[in-house]
């Protein structure tokens, strides 16, 4: 854990989130919220306690070992889904532990039948359908096998859920492939139906799918993103935004990353600032020195264009960002000394940056950008 920078996390912004979310998909509509990445970034304990606080009880996660750091805070108040990888190593406390499972092929099937057996509990298990990403699923061709296995083996699974993901939802361009997935599903899901077998429920949707294409989000949506304040693209806000009278954004960014300044100091004109000869100072100039760097999740590729607040200014990245510093140009900012705060993401004054807009300059996602802070920087609840 170090101290060069804190995480702070708005348990009313969170909140408002997720009242947006119940009041948009009604009480028909389990939310499962997805904490893999630590959360995206934000911390898998701080965000399962301020979830649970507020009703929910499912959780979406990628691997075990998400899982266990969930049921470490809530322990079996709620249920926990994993989406991705189960070892075989780990079937025995997945199956132990009541943790649901995403099973996409015959092996993890046929062991997972065998796993419950011998342990005498049934494996609880969501059934992955192949409907146009490629990437994991069973194939239509495949469902005789998995109709069989289910029949022969009901004293030791459950067939909780029917399940698939959509190959971006986010964006327009896709409407035709996600269109095809959406009636690929129900193809498949009739087809279980009139062989005898009915999932408990049915889910698809992520936040994208969720608001661009209301019809998948039939038992459970899968929400990641939008629980964290930050749609999935801008094209799915407009989209929101011209389904409603009021142009107001119903999410708030649940996110701050703060840090101090380390040092101030004058450059002289004609300088280079940093490593090699990537800034080159075309005037006199005042920088500030900030204990960040992409070891910390600050990515790299925001050399010379990061913005950042300082003493309410908006201010800009200069020279290359290292491993755990980084340069600012305060030449036009007054007064600037040692500690004064470096808001990094988030608020100050009138001013803020998104996680969004920095992402236009770096070109990545919001996703990918807050998966990148580094776990070892220290959380806290501001109410
Ligand atoms: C990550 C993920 C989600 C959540 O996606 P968001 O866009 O963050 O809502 C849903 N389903 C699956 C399978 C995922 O991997």
């Amino acid at each position: 854990m170090h101290t060069n920078s804190i995480i702070e996390l708005n348990r009313k912004a969170y909140k408002k989130n997720i009242d947006f979310l119940k009041a948009t998909f009604g009480k028909k509509v389990k939310i499962s919220s997805v904490v893999k990445g630590n959360a995206y970034g934000h911390g898998v304990k701080e965000i399962v306690s301020m979830a649970y606080e507020n009703g929910i009880t499912h959780f979406s996660v990628f691997d075990v070992q998400e899982a266990k750091s969930v049921k470490e805070e809530l322990s079996d108040k709620v249920t926990v889904m994993v989406m991705g990888l189960v070892q075989d190593e780990d079937l025995e406390w997945v199956i132990n532990n009541d943790v649901e499972f995403f099973v996409f092929d015959k092996s993890r099937l046929t062991k997972a039948g065998k796993m419950a057996k011998k342990l005498n509990k049934k494996a609880i298990l969501h059934i992955e359908v192949e409907t146009g990403m490629n990437r994991t699923g069973f194939e239509k061709s495949e469902m005789n096998k998995v109709i069989a296995f289910l029949k022969k083996e009901k004293e030791n699974v459950v067939f909780k859920g029917l399940c698939t993901h959509y190959a971006g939802a986010e964006s327009i361009t896709n409407y035709y492939r996600v269109d095809k997935q959406i009636k690929r599903f129900d193809e498949i899901y009739q087809y279980l139906y009139k062989n005898d077998l009915k999932p408990e429920m049915r889910h698809s949707a992520c936040s994208a799918a969720s608001i661009m294409f209301p019809e998948t989000r039939m038992d459970m949506v899968r929400i990641g993103i939008m629980q964290y304040g930050l749609w999935p693209s801008p094209e799915v806000f407009v989209n929101y935004l011209n389904t409603k009278k009021s142009k107001i954004d119903p999410l708030h960014r649940v996110i701050t990353w703060k840090s101090k300044i380390m040092s101030v100091k004058k450059v002289a004109i004609g300088d280079f600032i940093g490593y090699g000869t990537s800034f080159l100072a075309e005037r006199k100039m005042k920088i500030a020195v900030v204990p960040i760097g992409y070891s910390h999740g600050y990515s790299r590729s925001l050399s010379n264009q990061g913005r950042v607040l300082i003493n309410g200014h908006r201010c800009i990245v200069v020279g290359s960002v290292n491993m755990n510093m980084m340069t600012i140009d305060v030449t036009d900012v007054e007064t600037v000394k040692k500690d004064d705060e470096v808001v990094l993401i988030g608020s100050q004054n009138d001013l803020s940056v998104s996680v969004a807009s920095f992402s236009d300059f770096s070109n990545q996602l919001n996703y990918e950008l807050l998966t990148r802070i580094s776990k070892t920087i220290p959380h806290k609840i501001i109410d």
